[in-house]
């Protein structure tokens, strides 16, 4: 679909290179470069990191503690001195005005360099803030902007515009461009290009949610006006950013949207549900569904009826039996005389769920297959045979099931198990593996919110909010390293109580050797000197599929009463008479990490716990996570402390990940405007006139450049 020759022209415009704006050369031209910035937009889009009040220049007598203030005046004294207690040294000049005087402090600085800057009889612009201590106000490490000649203050700020009686932008920047100069180039970018910026939302959109045109938004935001909000200025939570928020997340959902919508018109294969087999499965499971698993399986169920394909996300924490629903699911797609993919993240889950299903499967008179990386090349011809005629009901497996080779004769339902594993694209892929199957993916890693919209907005949200009954929440303390022994009387404790226990040692770089070492040397030294008379197994990412089988077979049949391992057990494993988690190292696993591994445990009615070892040399963010590790068994409040910590880009390991980087927007900050913008656009996607109407034509323009292939919409254009 071709641009809108509007649009076009104004992307043109703001392709402009920097070269070729007013006091550009090469110099500057270079050092912009090195900053990411080679067009006018990509300038308009360096926001401010902060602004700086120059509204007002204050008298040094009016100086209000507390404040970040601006004021001019003459050094009348400048030397090094000392600290009066510690008699540190440090650099102080005495500045005046007339009305009073203040002193200016230096705790790091070239002596030389200070003295011949700050001489005596120099005057200059100063801001800072201003401390109070006693009697006495100080600044520290003000900023300077001397001047020259014998121009009054009023006379300078008068002649200098620019940087004076407004509130001035202050720019993210390399060294060797200073604010000035900074200053007067984005000035004159944002006076040249902003009006020629056109942002295609609807009027009505805009006027409903007040927002201003994204011209006048650029222009505010580099260069608020005097009657702008200091305060949400300072927080970017200002109209002029929120309008430019709004404008990114806005495409960012229509695009989900359209996707979303063009699920919604394809045909798919809608289901009957006759329960021939979900009854008898229900009969045999020795346990009845939560509310919440059931309410999600309604959800599921729904979706599979309609006509057009499912694409759901149940999200549920650790342990609140996502397996079951997925099963359900599973049987409904069989009883109507297709296949189903089951794709888990590890081997060891595959391997795990292919038991499961097999194990239910089989009473039923169905028939499950697993594929796994180590599935022998006869045996997997031979399954690939069975999956290809049909005498497969359901397959399991790693991304194996997802290479080319794998062919269904009639794929229903594909599911993907702890979806934050994978990327986006997975689930592209699954869908091709037959006509518009429906689609269900699984997440244990809660996502807050805002994320979830950016990530899977193009998905249903299901939620099992509720843990099956009988389990207390797992105890959680972390123990220096040299209190370990006080952790092995836990295991100690437990293991004569008839229970079992992990201990799970970290990734040591990058090398899976050391790994392992670490971990086998580990599981010797607690056999031979610690549990002597219990039996220690080892499990590691080495070993082949099958041994690693055994081994986990091994410890469910209560044959190994400590699993020590490498992160291998950390995804949907699932021992319910384990009941102690011990983690070496634990600073060095992430929040996510450590939460699914807790998760092992406690899955069972007996009281769960686990054991955090911290090493001395802990890192401060690393004592953090151990921290809400120890506080909170809420998995959302683990996401959200976790994307606190660490930011949306490494919430989600990486980029393929698919959380797009934004220029403006923050999901932290911005998790209200993420949502107007939601409904905004998809309500826009719901208009019969959305694909063709002329009137929207730069607004597909605009959606098709953001979001380029990644849109995948035959629907569209
Ligand atoms: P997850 O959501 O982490 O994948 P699982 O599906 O592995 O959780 O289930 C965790 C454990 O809870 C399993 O042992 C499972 O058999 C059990 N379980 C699932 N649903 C129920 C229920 N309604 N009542 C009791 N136990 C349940
Ligand atoms: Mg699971």
């Amino acid at each position: 679909m071709p641009l809108s020759p509007s649009y076009q022209r104004s992307r043109q415009l703001l392709a402009t290179p920097l070269s070729q704006v007013r006091g550009v050369g090469p110099r500057v031209l270079e050092k912009l470069a090195k900053i990411g910035l080679a067009t006018v937009e990509d300038a308009l889009y360096t926001l401010p990191f902060r602004y700086e009040d120059r509204r007002e220049i204050r008298k040094i007598a009016q100086l209000r503690p507390g404040e970040q203030e601006v004021f001019f005046g003459e050094i009348i004294a400048s030397g090094e001195s000392q600290t009066a207690r510690s008699r540190k040294r440090l650099y102080e000049a005495v500045v005046s005005d007339g009305t009073g005087s203040i002193a200016l402090k230096w705790f790091h600085y070239r002596k030389d360099w200070m003295k011949k800057r700050f001489a005596v009889g120099a005057r200059a612009f100063f801001v800072g803030e201003v401390k109070r201590f006693g009697a006495i106000r100080e600044v520290h490490h003000p900023e300077a902007e001397f001047v020259e000649g014998e121009a009054s203050m009023d006379q300078l700020v008068a002649a200098d515009p620019l940087s004076f009686g407004r509130i001035l932008p202050v720019y993210p920047l390399t060294e060797g461009l200073h604010q000035k100069a900074a200053r007067k180039i984005f000035k004159d970018v944002v006076e040249r290009f902003a009006p020629t910026a056109i942002s295609p939302i609807p009027a009505a959109i805009l006027q409903r949610r007040c927002l201003m045109p994204l011209a006048q938004a650029f222009q505010q935001a580099h260069w608020p006006d005097n009657q702008a909000h200091l305060q949400d200025l300072a927080a970017g939570r200002d109209p002029a950013r929120r309008a430019l928020v709004f404008d990114e997340f806005f495409f960012l959902e229509l695009g989900l949207a359209l996707k979303r919508r063009g699920v919604v018109l394809e045909e798919g294969i809608p289901f009957e549900v006759a329960h021939r087999y979900t009854k008898p499965l229900a009969k045999l499971l020795p346990y009845t569904l939560t509310d919440a698993q059931r309410r999600v399986l309604g959800e599921i169920k729904r979706d599979l009826m309609a006509p057009h394909p499912m694409h759901r996300l149940v999200q549920g924490d650790v342990g609140s039996g996502k397996t079951i629903v997925a099963l359900m699911a599973a049987l409904v797609a069989i009883e109507n005389h297709t296949q189903v993919a089951v794709v888990a993240p590890t081997e060891i889950l595959a391997e795990q769920h292919y038991l499961q299903f097999h194990h239910w499967l089989g009473q039923l008179g169905l028939k499950a297959a697993l594929l796994s990386g180590g599935t022998g090349a006869k045996e997997k011809r031979a399954i690939l045979e069975e999956i290809r005629e049909g005498r497969v009901d359901l397959v399991v497996g790693t991304h194996a099931v997802l290479q080319e080779g794998v062919e269904f004769k009639r794929l229903g339902l594909g599911i993907i198990d702890e979806q934050h594993r994978f990327g986006v694209r997975q689930r592209g892929v699954l869908r091709k593996k037959g006509s518009n199957p429906h689609i269900l993916v699984m997440t244990a890693t809660p996502i807050p919110r805002t994320l979830s919209l950016t990530l899977y907005g193009d998905l249903a949200l299901s939620i099992i909010d509720e843990l099956p009954p009988g389990r207390s929440p797992i105890k959680t303390r972390a123990f220096p390293d040299p209190n370990r022994s006080r952790a092995y009387e836990v295991i100690r404790h437990e293991l004569e109580a008839g229970r079992q226990a992990y201990i799970v040692y970290p990734l040591v770089e990058e090398s899976e050797k050391t790994d392992l070492l670490a971990a086998s040397e580990g599981a010797e030294y607690l056999q031979q000197k610690v549990f002597p008379g219990h039996r220690v197994g080892l499990l590691h990412g080495r070993m082949k599929p099958n041994e690693k089988e055994a081994i986990m077979a091994d410890f469910k049949a209560r044959g190994i009463d400590i699993l020590v391992s490498t992160t291998v057990i950390e995804v949907g494993i699932d021992v319910p008479n384990a009941t102690v988690m011990m983690v070496e190292h634990a600073e060095r696993f992430g929040l996510a990490q450590l939460h699914q591994l807790r998760g092992r445990v406690g899955r069972g009615s007996h009281q769960g716990y686990c054991l955090l070892i911290r090493s001395q040399r802990c890192s401060e963010e690393g004592m953090r996570r151990i921290q809400v590790m120890c506080e909170t068994t809420d998995g959302f409040k683990i996401a959200e402390a976790d994307l606190e910590i660490r930011g949306p880009g490494e919430f989600l390991g990486t980029r393929q990940a698919g959380v797009p980087d934004f220029r403006v927007a923050d999901l932290l900050r911005d998790g209200r405007v993420l949502e107007e913008a939601r409904e905004e656009a998809f309500l826009l996607a719901e208009d019969p006139d959305f694909l063709s109407g002329e009137q929207y034509a730069e607004l597909r323009s605009a959606l098709m450049e953001r979001w380029g292939s990644r849109l995948e919409l035959a629907s569209i254009g």
